[in-house]
């Protein structure tokens, strides 16, 4: 569980990451990744026929969600809904889990170097009303590679035109920091720095605690799950 927020007496938020201990999440048919969400959902009471999973595809297109028919999203890394009781999940390692809430509204977004180079955390933003926006909306950044691991070649540099102060040099080589990035695209939306909240944890550098696809070198393909939901108890 990473948190709870009462929104009155029925109404809460529910934001949970699952880490390395609780398996891998992957979103696949075998069986044990399976097994390990299951076991997953249900230690946190949690239906996984009310589980909406986005099948990612590092792109910057948001869903909305409005029931519970399809499970996955096809070809979609960012979901959002105003619907109560709907999970809303995606899967990351070293990528970041972007969590967004008002008291209306939920959304999450998996954000990795590609998705936020094209604009999954302005296009996930789009999708909440202008009063949420500035007045409501708060945003988590959940743990993700951090500078001190997401070293870049040069062939993708000008993806980051944009943003030189996220970059830096070290022994003659690029690194990014992917959190600065996000920050930056959230400040130009209007959401003040109070609202976000940065859960600054570097994925590569906890190999107790998560994966890491870099770390793991892309072979385990082993990756963790981000959930959010607005819970209506009747
Ligand atoms: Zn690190």
């Amino acid at each position: 569980m990473l948190k709870k927020i009462k929104l009155n007496n029925q109404k809460q938020i529910k934001i949970l990451i699952s880490e390395k201990k609780h398996g891998s999440m992957r979103l696949d048919n075998n069986p044990q990744n399976k097994l390990n969400r299951i076991k997953f959902l249900e230690k946190n009471s949690i239906s996984i026929e009310k589980l909406i999973s986005a099948k990612l595809k590092n792109s910057n297109k948001c869903a909305l969600i409005k029931n519970h028919q399809k499970k996955i999203i096809e070809n979609t890394d960012a979901l959002i809904t105003d619907k109560p009781n709907l999970y809303l999940s995606i899967t990351t390692a070293d990528c970041i889990p972007v969590f967004f809430y008002s008291p209306q509204c939920v959304a999450i977004a998996h954000a990795g170097w590609r998705g936020i180079t094209e604009n999954i955390i302005p296009n996930t933003l789009k999708a909440f009303s202008e009063f949420e926006l500035k007045k409501n909306l708060k945003i988590i950044m959940g743990p993700g590679i951090g500078s001190c691991h997401f070293k870049i070649q040069k062939d993708v540099l000008k993806k980051f035109k944009h943003y030189p102060k996220a970059l830096h040099l070290k022994k003659q080589k690029i690194f990014v920091d992917l959190k600065k990035i996000i920050k930056q695209q959230l400040f130009k939306t209007g959401i003040p720095q109070k609202n976000i909240h940065n859960l600054d944890e570097c994925t590569y550098c906890n190999s107790q605690k998560f994966f890491s696809a870099r770390r793991e070198r892309l072979k385990t393909n082993k990756v963790m799950l981000s959930i959010i939901a607005i819970e209506h108890q009747k």
